[in-house]
């Protein structure tokens, strides 16, 4: 190409290295990094994002070198394939983002993209049609980096909210900026950027500078995204039980002491229903541990659906079930409790025989409105459950604080 041929990047006169590739090499060095990183992590975090990311990084730092040694290698490298690079940097970046969402996408339509992207790039510098070969390449990734960044706003809104998602697009959204801003430059002729951007000349060092820290704000918010789902991932976990998808125990009696926090400044009184299935090791015996499991889920399901919004429902042993009401008188944390009793008593399991009757044991008790304490309100529960269960099982007694 006709301006890539006449900027030698490297001054013969005395061999100084021009600021433009100081500059090349300090990105390169960056890129190496960041792709450093991201492959190293990818066996553990986000793999086929992850892989995608550390490629892309790769691939805009290959890019970015044959920029670099342009004027030193023939057009064909130093032109169509640093801009096919950096192409198939940002096509990758955009893969990862779907991957990372979980949105689909087509390999057939990426590849059929790159094929007639390089053609049109080769078609360009044949036709010796410098200034256009670059503007096609400046507005093609900025197309493509536009479709990153509505992807990642859009596909990370349900997972972390509206304003999240869009700071983790902003980066995007930035590197989109700078391809405009270059593609504008590269459209005026009588400025610093329509020279091509290994050319020494301050427009073009802002712009690889610009692009070196919008590439590492990138990478942060990207290694943030993973980090955030990880942690999101490992709070649910240590909250949830398996099994049904309810609290644990440790999550609820966060919450009830919480309650009791709350109680010392607002007088509502709360109840907790202790609640236990009915002969379990029978089922379990006669039908098997995966009924056993499957009675476990449907018990679940009908304690969700029996309790309000504000209520905690867990799971807090093998067939033992609690449930926090805040703000409940005793005889309301009873007639939710007698509700309870008489939904599993109706329940059945699809595919298991109608012989098996699932039947629970409650005790209910409620805080006192002073000097009272998680461990005696649970105790007190507890209690009410064993005479429940001594007195027949498949009911509710009532603890009341004075007895
Ligand atoms: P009770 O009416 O006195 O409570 O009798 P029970 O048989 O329910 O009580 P017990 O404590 O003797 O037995 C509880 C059973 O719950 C024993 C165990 O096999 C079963 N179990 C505990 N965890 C699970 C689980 O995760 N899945 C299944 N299927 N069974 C479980
Ligand atoms: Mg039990
Ligand atoms: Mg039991």
């Amino acid at each position: 190409m006709r301006n890539g041929a006449k900027a030698a990047p490297i001054d013969p006169d005395n061999a100084r290295v021009s600021p433009i590739i100081v500059a090349l090499v300090a990105f390169l060095l960056q890129q190496t990094l960041m792709a450093g990183l991201w492959l190293a992590v990818r066996t553990r975090l986000e793999r086929r994002a992850s892989t995608q990311w550390g490629l892309a990084t790769v691939a805009a730092g290959a890019g970015m070198t044959l920029v670099a040694l342009r004027g030193h290698l023939p057009p064909w490298q130093g032109v169509v394939l640093a801009n096919v690079l950096i192409f198939v940097s940002v096509g990758l970046l955009a893969r990862g983002v779907w991957d990372f969402t979980q949105r689909p996408y087509r390999n057939s339509v990426h590849l059929l993209t790159l094929l007639g992207y390089t053609a049109l790039l080769t078609v360009l510098l044949a036709t010796n049609a410098g200034r256009w070969l670059l503007l096609a390449a400046s507005a093609s990734s900025a197309w493509l980096l536009t479709l990153s960044a509505l992807a990642t706003q859009r596909g990370l809104t349900t997972e972390f909210g509206p304003r999240e998602a869009r700071l983790a697009a902003l980066p995007i959204w930035g590197i989109t900026l700078l391809f405009v801003l270059r593609t504008m430059g590269l459209a005026l002729p009588s400025s610093g950027m329509s020279q091509p951007l290994h050319t020494d000349n301050t427009a073009n060092v802002v712009m690889v500078l610009a692009m070196m820290s919008s590439g590492l704000v990138l990478n942060i918010a990207l290694v943030a995204l993973v980090t955030r789902r990880l942690t999101r991932q490992l709070e649910y976990a240590s909250h949830h039980d398996d099994l049904t998808g309810l609290m644990n125990r440790r999550r609820i009696a966060q919450r009830l002491d919480e309650e009791f926090v709350r109680q010392a400044r607002y007088p509502q009184s709360h109840g907790l229903l202790a609640i236990d299935v009915d002969h379990f090791k029978r089922v379990n015996d006669a039908w098997g541990h995966p009924t056993g499991d499957k009675a476990l889920k449907a018990v679940a399901d009908c304690l969700r659906q029996a309790s309000r919004g504000s209520d905690s429902v867990a799971r807090v042993g093998g067939e033992e079930f609690w449930v926090l009401m805040p703000h409940i008188t005793a005889e309301d944390a009873e007639q939710a409790a007698q509700r309870i009793v008489v939904a599993v008593r109706a329940l059945r399991l699809p595919g298991v025989t109608t012989d098996l009757r699932i039947t629970v044991s409650i005790g209910v008790a409620v805080a006192a409105p002073s000097g009272d304490d998680p461990e005696a309100l649970l105790h007190r529960a507890d209690a009410a459950l064993y005479r429940a269960k001594e007195a027949g099982r498949d009911r509710v007694v009532v603890c009341h604080h004075d007895g």
